[in-house]
């Protein structure tokens, strides 16, 4: 069995540079000398992010295999480039490893973190290796353009918007409570609601061709589910909404999920988490507009949840014809006056 120890930092980051460079036009020099030399353009403005994952924080290695946590560890980065409705181009990673971690763990780490980097044309350009006693660690940072004048903020949201989000939520929350109590789900619902959890697919094109319209005044990644972001956009555009329970977007597989973990599938989707799709803000004049560019090109469903309001209304949820106050913790503590 092949450990960290016996092969050491250089040999590793050598297994680790095949395969890191997709978009080699925007790179002078990656992996490989002290820093990484990238191109710049005039037109686009810089988009930098960073986000750490910690064994049994964010993950454990019960649970998720190596592949799994480099995929999501890459895949979370990325959102929030999509986020911005930026383009992602370039990734560095930063790892803390016990040296009597196997080899192979760490070259499976990277295959998830390539698979997902190079699904969306993403090169990984260096990094820093370092041993840690115990336990894992994982920091990517991120760098992204926009074309100068078009990031989409959260603070643009106003009065009269739409809410939108994309896909189906509550999924990630689900797959995690599959495999925690391991519930008897089928197969198919299985497979499908692990990926949703450890391979989720940020909305890179979609908020590209939603920013296109011009009409997306706020957009935020669902990474704490969808009663957060909506306090984060709320905050920070200075703005109350409404959120309509029954619009809330659910597949079958979380629905059924939610049955067997006796859970109301919609506690996922407002307080579950990481399901990394996108919540737009959006002029109520290009809804559709917005709705067929992205389920047009991509597939992907964008639905209307609803409506950004005064300040004064704070933030609310409209369920069964009753309208309460969305409450910051569960779902269960939620008031219906
Ligand atoms: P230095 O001592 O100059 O900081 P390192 O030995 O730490 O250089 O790294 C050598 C090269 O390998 C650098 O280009 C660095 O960015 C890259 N690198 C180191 N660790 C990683 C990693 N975990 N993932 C990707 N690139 C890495
Ligand atoms: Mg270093």
């Amino acid at each position: 069995m092949l450990r960290l120890k016996d092969i050491g930092e250089f040999e590793l980051i050598d297994r680790i540079k095949k395969g890191t460079i997709i978009k080699p036009e925007t790179v002078l020099c990656g992996i490989g000398d002290d820093a990484a030399v990238l191109c710049l353009s005039d037109a686009y403005h810089l988009l930098a992010s960073t986000d750490m994952l910690v064994e049994d924080v964010h993950f454990t290695l019960d649970t998720a295999t190596p592949y799994e946590i480099g995929y999501k560890a890459m895949a979370v980065n990325i959102s929030d480039i999509a986020a911005m409705a930026g383009i992602p181009e370039q990734a560095l990673i930063s790892i803390g490893l016990a040296g009597d971690l196997e080899v192979s763990f760490v070259d499976e780490l990277y295959r998830g973190l390539k698979e997902c980097a190079r699904t969306f044309g993403v090169n990984i350009v260096g990094g820093d290796t370092v041993s840690s006693p115990e336990g894992v660690v994982i920091n990517v940072t991120i760098l992204g353009k926009v074309e100068k004048g078009k990031a989409v903020l959260r603070s643009g949201a106003r009065p009269g918007d739409y809410l939108l989000v994309t896909g189906d939520l509550g999924a990630a929350a689900a797959g995690l409570e599959v495999i925690l109590k391991g519930l008897p789900v089928n197969k198919e619902d299985r497979d499908y609601l692990r990926r949703r959890h450890f391979q989720p697919q940020p909305r890179v094109i979609e908020a590209r061709l939603a920013a296109t319209t011009g009409a997306i005044t706020a957009a935020d990644d669902i990474s704490d589910g969808l009663a957060a972001e909506l306090r984060e956009i709320s905050k920070a555009a200075g703005v109350g909404a409404v959120i309509y329970a029954e619009k809330i977007p659910l597949a079958m597989p979380t629905v059924r999920a939610a049955a067997m973990a006796g859970k109301d599938p919609l506690d996922y989707a407002l307080f579950g988490g990481e399901d990394f799709e996108l919540l737009l803000a959006c002029r109520p004049e290009a809804v559709k507009k917005v709705q067929e560019a992205v389920a047009g090109t991509c597939g992907i469903p964008v639905t209307v949840i609803g409506e950004v309001l005064p300040p004064e209304k704070g933030l609310l949820i409209e369920q069964n014809g009753r309208v309460g106050e969305l409450k910051k913790g569960g779902y269960t503590h939620f008031q219906i006056e």
